[in-house]
Order: C-alpha cells, then structure tokens, then sequence
C-alpha cells in the first residue's frame, strides 16, 4: 500500500514540535482530550439544530484506556468522526484546522464551543508515541478508516471496522531510554494527575477503568473489581455565579491548587462581558511565598480558553507590582497561534491584563478603607513589592500605586496613607515630611524628629531600606513635595529665630572651620537651635541622605557614595559654650572634642564609628584627665 506524504511545510513543523516547541509532553493528552470534547461539541450542536439528530449531553463521553502489556494508550469518543477525506485532510496537513472552518461553515451561532482552533495539537502525540492509529467513523456514515503514521515516513489510511460513530486513538508509546521513561504513561495515577491538571473542566467526563480493591467488614478477604471512574470534575467553579459559590469552597479550591495551607486574604471573582469577555478568579494570599522576594518567584496567571488549560503561568496578565497574585483567566477570546505554549503579545491578552490590574487595584483600594486590620496584614507580607513597584519605575507606576503605601506616623502611632496625612496637613505646611531610621523606636528618639514634635508637626518615619527611595521615585504627593527633616532646607523658624541663629554662627565661624579640619567627612559645623535637649545631631545637604548612603554602600555593586554631612551643635546646650571657651584657651583639647560629639552624632542616627579605635583612645585620656 501506497503511503501518504506529509506536505514539507508538515514536516518541518512536524520536527519542531517533536523536538522543541513542547518542553512539557505531559500535554499532549490535554490535546487529544481537547480535540475529543471539540468533536463532542460539534455533534452535540446538531443536537442541539438538526431534529433527526437524538442526542443528550449525557450521552457523550471520553475513554482512557491503558493497556500496560502492549503499551498502547487509547483516548475514545463517540463525537462527530472523521470521514476518509477528513482524516486525510485534518491529519495529514499540519496548520489546517477543521476547527475554524467548521466554526465559519455555521456562523457565529453562540451555542457551539470549539476550544481549538490552533492546528498543531495532535501532533503533540508523537512526543510519546513511535506509532499512532487514529480510528475514526463519522457521523452519517457507514464506513470507518484508519489512520495510521509513525510521524516520520508519512501515513496511510485503509477501510476499517467500528461499530460507533466517533474516534479513537491510540498511542503505541516510543521505547523507554536510559534517559527517557514513557511508562508513566501508562500508570493511572499518572493519567489521572495530568487529566486532573490540565483537564479537569472539560464538560465532558473522561472516564478511566480502574481497579478497587476492597476489603470486606469482619473478615480479611480482600475483592479486587474494576470501576469506572470520572476523572475531571467538570465544572468549573469560576463558571459558576460568585453567588453559588461558598468563601469553603473558594477556599478550599485555592489550597488545592495554589498548595497554600492559609486562607487567602481575599478572592476576587469577576465575570466580564463586554469589550472582552472573560471570567477571573483571582486571590490574594495571607502571606508572602518564601521564595517570593527571590529571583526564583515566577508570578503568573493560569490561562483557560473555555476550560482548558492553555498556560499554567501567563506572567503577561499581571503587572510586576501585582506579582503576588496568584489565580486563573478563563476567555473564549484569546487568539492563539501556532500553539497553546506560544502564545505571543496578543492583544486580547492586553486587554484582559489591563482590565485585571484595575480589578486588583479597586479590590485593594476597598479593603484599605473598609477593612484597615486586613489591609494591613496584606501590606505586610506585599508592601515591600508595591513600594518597589514605585521605586523601580522610576515614579512610572505612581499613579497607580501611590493610594496604596503606608508609613508609620508620628502623631496617630499606626500606619498611615498619603492622602490621610495630607488631609491633615497645617494650613501653612508646604511638605510632607518624613524621618528614616532602622526602626520605628529609633527615628522616634532622633534629635531632629524630636524638634518636629514639639510644633505638633506630624512626621513619618522611613523604616525599610526602600522607603525614601520610594519617596524620591514619588516625588511628590497632592502637589506636596516631600522633605527630609533632617535635611537643613526644613525649616521652622520664625524670621527672629533664623536672624539670631545666623549671627551666633558667624560670630562662631572661624571656630567651626577649625572643628571641621579635626572631621574630614564633615562639610560643614554649625549651630542649631532645633534641638531641645541633644547637645548634637547630623543632617544633610545635597540630595543623598545619611539613610540612602548606608543603603547604597551596602548593596554588593561596590558603590561608595558619600552624604554631605553637617554637624549640628544645640546653642542652648551648656556643651556650646564649652566649645567656645576651648577654642580660646585649648585648641587641641576642642580638636578631640570635635570628635566626640561628631561620633555622638553618628551612633545616634544609627551609623557606624569612622574610627572606633582614635574615638576610645580620646575618651580614655579625658577620663584619666
Ligand atoms: P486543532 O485541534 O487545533 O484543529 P489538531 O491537529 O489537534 O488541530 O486537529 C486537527 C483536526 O483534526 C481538528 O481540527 C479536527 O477537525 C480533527 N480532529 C482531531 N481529533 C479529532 C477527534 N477526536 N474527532 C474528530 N475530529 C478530530
């Protein structure tokens, strides 16, 4: 018998798909299966339009049959069949799909469902098998054909004999290899765990023989039977009204797939029609994976196309800043091309993200406001990533991102949004100001914070090390600018105040150019009269703070970035008029001095000693003085 050629092009594909487009085999039964419940649509459609045509739903069915002996794997329906011709020209040439031309033939009648429209689906099969006979006897016919091809040499196609109209396929699985194992394919449990995976909400069941071995009550005999078993549960339950769904069950549907022992903080079921059509459900989870905050975290939606798994991490639904969702989308309106794993910028795809993004924001918007408890929780485990999200767009993200950060404040002790500080800024208040530290008892005690305080000023404080350049990405908010309180453009004097300040340090200036030779990281000395108790504190000229500069040179890029440092001396503290009488009597003693309040300054602002062993040895003398 004369073989059939595949065409060229066929066979091109054909290798690419055998050798490389497919990392995952596993899904070439998610193909077939697809393929099998397109084919049950098509005649339950006529069903559904052509009265001689008496059929239910539940008539139609998808058998998986193993036989381990032989190593066949067979998939069976009693769907719509393939005529000789078809079978010819639907297996034979890759890229011609049936499918769409059978969705055209009967217009865009809402009833039919045809999940593939893709055209290299069936060919997956050979990922597994050397050998595939697809037996087939169509719907009105008599007769039945058989397929046959071992992917390589082309195929042929003779008279067959089967009783029922539909198709069946069976798979004669490649010889294992030292590397290669194709047995799992003929282990239920593994069946099972693919259908599950990837199938699980064809409409129609998939049953598989299965043995059950049963032990009887009272005594030890054992019965082993064969029950048929329904592998896939059917229905989907994001398919199902929000209404008709318990929070258990989204709950417990969540831990199933996402492997989550905790309840999610929050699901969001959304079914949209319009501009684009497609049923979500999406959950935010109580805590942050553990290798979330690690390259490893791969974010990513699961994509349907009608109940069918097409992409098990779609990263293009979620933007970075959302990347802790965790969920899937099922659309009927997502083109794909050459296959189910290729699925490139498509712009259905866009659209759905966009719409998704909103949803998520909105969600996160009302439960900030109506649930400040949950909010919060969610904000520690994620806040880190939406701070991010602002900083590493540059502010790009602002818009979208900036009603969703919190900072510690000073007056109401809790976390706070921008907008409610700026709701209750003092009429004169230009700024929105804000402190940094390692910790939130740390920047409460700073000299600076203290000053802020004291004029009922409200001040939040900058904990982690992405904060204040977070701030800096955001710029400003509500046409606030922000300012550090420790940087010297902050003021909040009175013009009096800042004339006899500036006269006490000009009287003082030749003193502090001698303070400053003795601290050659420090830019300027001079005095203050914000602080109320502390003799001493650091701000900072320029735009890099102290903050930044430890997190700069922390990180592993060898930075070494240096803060305009000025020290700061309390006027009214007795410590300045000790100076003073030093620099006329004793100028080596106000040399070491400068030192010591210079270091003072440091360990209050959290950073390190220049010169531990110099700072010891000049304390050491003046005790034993
Ligand atoms: P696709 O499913 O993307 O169209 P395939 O290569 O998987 O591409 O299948 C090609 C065509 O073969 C299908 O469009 C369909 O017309 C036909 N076909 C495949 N499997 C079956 C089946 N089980 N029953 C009837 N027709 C089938």
């Amino acid at each position: 018998m004369k073989k059939k050629q595949f065409k060229t092009e066929s066979k091109k594909i054909l290798d690419l798909m055998i050798n490389s487009v497919y990392t995952n085999r596993d899904i070439f039964l998610r193909e077939l299966i697809s393929n099998a419940s397109d084919a049950m649509d098509k005649l339950y459609y006529l069903s559904l339009t052509d009265r001689k045509v008496k059929l239910n739903k539940e008539d139609f069915a998808i058998h998986i049959e193993i036989d381990k002996e032989n190593r066949v794997l067979t998939i069976s329906d009693n769907g719509i069949g393939m005529t000789e011709e078809e079978l010819d020209t639907n297996l034979g040439v890759i890229a011609k799909s049936g499918s769409s031309l059978f969705k055209e033939i009967h217009d865009k009648k809402k009833d039919v469902n045809i999940i593939g429209q893709f055209g290299v689906g069936f060919y997956s099969a050979f990922m597994v098998a050397k050998e595939i006979e697809v037996t087939s006897k169509a719907f009105g016919s008599e007769e039945a054909y058989t397929w046959k091809s071992d992917g390589m040499d082309g195929y042929s196609i003779i008279p067959a004999s089967k009783e029922n109209v539909g198709t069946t396929i069976s798979l004669y699985l490649k010889d294992n290899t030292e590397n290669e194992d194709y047995d799992e394919y003929l282990e239920e449990r593994r069946i099972e765990g693919i259908i599950k995976k990837y199938s699980d909400y064809i409409k129609f069941p998939i049953l598989m023989n299965k043995e059950v071995t049963k032990t009887e009550e009272g005594n030890d005999k054992t019965e082993t039977t064969i029950e048929e078993k329904t592998l896939n549960s059917m229905i989907p339950i994001w398919k199902k009204n929000a209404n008709e769904v318990s929070e258990e069950e989204y709950n417990a549907f969540y831990s199933d797939k996402y492997y989550d022992y905790e309840a999610p903080l929050k699901c969001i079921h959304q079914k949209l029609e319009g501009q684009v059509s497609y049923d979500s459900l999406l959950f935010i989870p109580s805590h942050a994976p553990y290798d979330y905050y690690t390259k490893e975290y791969e974010k990513g939606l699961q994509l349907y196309s009608n109940g069918v798994l097409i992409m098990d991490k779609c990263a293009d639904l979620l933007p970075d800043y959302f990347s802790f969702i965790k969920g899937l989308v099922d659309s009927e309106d997502i083109s794909l091309n050459l296959s189910r794993e290729l699925l490139q910028q498509d712009r259905q795809l866009k659209l759905i993200a966009k719409s998704l993004e909103k949803k998520i924001k909105a969600t996160l918007e009302e439960m900030l406001q109506e649930d400040r408890e949950r909010y919060e929780k969610f904000f520690d485990a994620f806040g880190m990533q939406i701070k991010y999200g602002i900083y590493s767009s540059y502010g790009m993200n602002s818009d979208a991102l900036k009603d969703l950060v919190l900072f510690y404040s000073s007056k109401e002790k809790k976390r706070v949004t921008l907008k409610e500080y700026v709701s209750r800024m003092k009429d004169k208040q230009d700024k929105i100001y804000y402190a940094c530290g390692e910790s939130i008892d740390k920047v409460d005690l700073l000299p600076n914070v203290e000053r802020f305080k004291d004029k009922d000023m409200e001040v939040l404080y900058l904990v982690d090390y992405v904060d204040e350049f977070t701030i800096q990405a955001l710029m400003s908010y509500a046409d606030k600018k922000f300012a550090n309180v420790s940087s010297e453009n902050v003021d909040l004097d009175t013009e009096e105040e800042k004339e006899a300040l500036n006269k006490k340090n000009e009287e003082a200036k030749d003193m502090f150019l001698f303070m400053k030779e003795a601290l050659p990281d420090v830019k300027h000395v001079r005095f203050t009269n914000k602080l109320k108790n502390h003799p001493v504190c650091l701000s900072t000229e320029g735009n890099i703070s102290l903050e930044m500069e430890k997190v700069l040179n922390s990180m592993p890029t060898g930075e070494n970035v240096k803060a305009e440092i000025v020290l700061e001396i309390n006027e009214g503290h007795p410590i300045a008029d000790k100076i003073k009488t030093l620099y006329k009597k004793d100028k080596e003693v106000l040399s070491n001095y400068s030192k010591v309040l210079y270091n003072q300054a440091r360990l209050i602002e959290g950073l390190p000693l220049e010169n531990p062993t110099e700072l010891t040895n000049i304390i050491c003398d003046l005790i034993s003085k």
